[in-house]
């Protein structure tokens, strides 16, 4: 027997707040999370960069990660310095900071000013490349199980952090890899053919996975951060040149999609996502449907998306947004037309 069919959002033209878009720091190969001796002339530096769509999800891990480079180099107690204050930044800062060394982190914005206060966030290792062989798979999908565990524990701690349901509508353009719900970290994973949304039968997989409410749990991380005693300072890296003349004898470099240019990579690519928020409904699900998706948060309802490779520009495009719109309501079609009578 069909189940209840799922509420739906009211989509009407009143409902929408903004539009908005970033630009994810997609490098083609995937994260480069390693220790470099040459750049800064014989000075630790550790990047931590390219987490394209997935950086509030594989913060934590990849955070670990760079405190162990730092461990192998540098004893307790030196000084270091993060660059960049977007989710990445923050959370390494953190990790060495309980690893007890005494971290500045120098950015030309901190939240609610960065990429990382766009992302929705779900949970997610979406539109970012894993990896080019196995090894390198295993290491990112290592990552994964790390941030997961990290981010599961803070349920109850950090505001803004749960598990929500998920229906994951099989697509065309179905944007993350399917080991995603093999490797045993989403709950309650059931494949159904009919998935209780209206309109025609649509098949896809349900399951839980975890959610961070951005607007809440970066201001959180940032407060986390200062009572460890990180401490900031505004700064424009124009060059590597400027980095350069940091005073720190270990560096790591949380720039984001700013890591392109400061360190000469070619590989950071970027991609434009785009969004349209809604006033807030209590909904209580995620939609995932390829690009096209649905967060419901307590700040808004975010509909999303696009993934735009190469695509720099950090303003929402007119026509992009309206398809975002048409597209979610010609996915709730019965409905709506409802709403619209
Ligand atoms: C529309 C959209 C939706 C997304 N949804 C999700 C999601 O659901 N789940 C998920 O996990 N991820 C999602 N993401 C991806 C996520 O936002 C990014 O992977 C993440 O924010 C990257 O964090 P970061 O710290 O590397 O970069 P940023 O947040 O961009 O931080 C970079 C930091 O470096 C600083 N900086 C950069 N260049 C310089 C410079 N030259 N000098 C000084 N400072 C500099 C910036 O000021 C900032 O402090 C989404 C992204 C977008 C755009």
């Amino acid at each position: 027997m069909m189940p209840d069919l799922l509420p739906i959002p009211d989509l009407r033209d009143e409902q929408v707040l903004r539009r908005i878009a970033g630009i994810r720091p997609y490098r083609l190969g995937g994260i480069r999370l390693e220790a470099d001796e040459q750049t800064l002339h014989g000075r630790l530096l550790v990047h931590n960069y390219g987490h394209g769509g997935a950086g509030i999800t594989m913060a934590w891990g990849c955070a670990e990660d760079a405190a162990t480079l730092v461990r192998q180099y540098a004893m307790r107690g030196v000084e270091v310095a993060v660059l960049g204050g977007g989710v990445i930044g923050l959370t390494t800062a953190h990790e060495l900071a309980d690893a007890g060394y005494r971290v500045t982190v120098y950015a030309q914005a901190l939240p609610p000013n960065t990429t990382s206060n766009i992302a929705g966030a779900l949970f997610l290792p979406a539109g970012v490349d894993w990896g080019a062989n196995a090894a390198e798979q295993d290491v990112f999908i290592g990552r994964l199980r790390r941030s997961w565990a990290r981010v599961e524990a803070l349920i109850g701690e950090a505001p803004g952090v749960d598990l929500r349901t998920v229906y994951d509508v099989d697509a065309t353009d179905n944007h993350h890899e399917d080991r995603w719900l093999e490797i045993g970290l989403p709950t309650e994973v059931r494949r159904v053919d009919e998935l209780p949304l209206p309109g025609a039968p649509r098949s896809g997989k349900v399951y839980r996975s975890l959610f961070l409410e951005t607007p809440q749990y970066l201001p959180w991380l940032l407060e986390r951060a200062i009572a460890r005693g990180v401490r900031f300072e505004s700064k424009v890296f124009a060059s590597l040149e400027d980095v350069r003349t940091l005073r720190q004898t270990v560096v790591v470099n949380g720039l984001g999609f700013g890591a392109g240019p400061v360190f000469g990579d070619s590989a950071m690519q970027g991609a434009r996502g785009q969004l349209v928020l809604m006033k807030p409904q209590p909904l209580p699900y995620i939609l995932q449907h390829g690009w096209t998706y649905m967060f419901p948060r307590r700040d808004a309802i975010i509909l999303g998306g696009t993934f735009e490779p190469g695509v720099l520009s950090p303003l929402p495009d007119d026509v992009d947004c309206t398809r975002i719109l048409s597209t979610h309501r010609s996915f709730f079609a019965p409905s709506l037309t409802e709403h619209h009578a």
